[in-house]
């Protein structure tokens, strides 16, 4: 099991013009789910993920991670970030990938047999003496999610994982992030700004409006899988995506960047 509940979550930074950067959130993520948090920039979309990580607490309101109060970081959460720059350039990709087992004392053999089990899965297997700057930007954000994999979190949390990569690169990283989704049944919640790419991925798609940021939408997608990305029943749902997105627009004025 390894499920959230966000209950009635706001989150105001302090400033001098505090920012409402989430407000009233309810939403429950369910076990072995794909939930992508779709929105345009500044509408809380890290921040509801650095809430549910534990890398930060909400002003108001309440985070259950399989019940118990979310209050920090947790094993059951591997966390992927945008940039790459997560690896230390230092180390080789194989010693970046086993660092959190390093830290927790695990022989080097019991590591080595793991990280290369994880290296092998996102595709860098014959990779791991190398350096990250001997790596493309895809490749370094594959040794991202082998390293959040290897300590066997129960939940991954990506926010925007894809989003400095090459189009075509991006679209085979999701192929990739599906087919391991699927072989280790993990619940991820993945944030993005790209409505085909939500579509493509997820469950349920969770579409949050800026200033505050609110959920306005949230869009279930039960089309089976392997997926066609040119099926007509996700293009309607990113049509109606994009129709929600302009009520927003109407709604807020703003300019958007999806
Ligand atoms: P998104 O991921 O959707 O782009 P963010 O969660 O990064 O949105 O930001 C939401 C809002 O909160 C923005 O207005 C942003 O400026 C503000 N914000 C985010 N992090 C901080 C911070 N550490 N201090 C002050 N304001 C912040």
């Amino acid at each position: 099991m390894a499920g959230f509940t966000v209950e009635n979550v706001s989150k105001v930074y302090d400033g001098d013009l505090p920012t409402v950067s989430l407000q009233h959130i309810n939403l429950e993520v369910r076990d072995g789910e794909f939930l992508c948090i779709l929105g345009p920039s500044g509408c809380g979309k890290s921040t509801l993920l650095e809430l549910l990580a534990g890398l930060q607490l909400p002003t108001e309101g309440e985070i259950r991670l399989d019940g118990a109060k979310v209050q920090g970081p947790s094993r059951s959460s591997g966390v992927v970030f945008q940039q790459d720059a997560s690896l230390y350039p230092w180390r080789t990709i194989s010693q970046n990938v086993g660092l959190g087992l390093e830290l927790g004392g695990m022989r080097k053999a019991e590591r080595q047999a793991l990280v290369d089990k994880y290296l092998s899965m996102v595709g860098l297997q014959g990779f791991g003496s190398k350096y990250p700057h001997h790596l493309s930007g895809g490749m370094r954000q594959r040794a991202g999610i082998a390293r959040a994999l290897v300590s066997s979190p129960n939940i991954l949390l990506m926010d925007e994982p894809f989003g400095a990569v090459d189009h075509l690169t991006r679209l085979q990283l999701q192929n990739d992030l599906l087919r391991i989704w699927q072989e280790e049944r993990k619940t991820v919640v993945f944030v993005t700004h790209d409505v085909s790419e939500a579509v493509f991925l997820a469950d349920r798609v969770v579409l949050l409006s800026p200033r505050p940021g609110r959920i306005h939408h949230i869009f279930d997608v039960s089309q089976e899988r392997p997926r066609k990305r040119e099926d007509a029943r996700l293009l309607k749902i990113q049509n109606d995506i994009y129709s929600a997105i302009y009520d927003v627009k109407t709604e807020a004025d703003l300019e958007f960047t999806i």
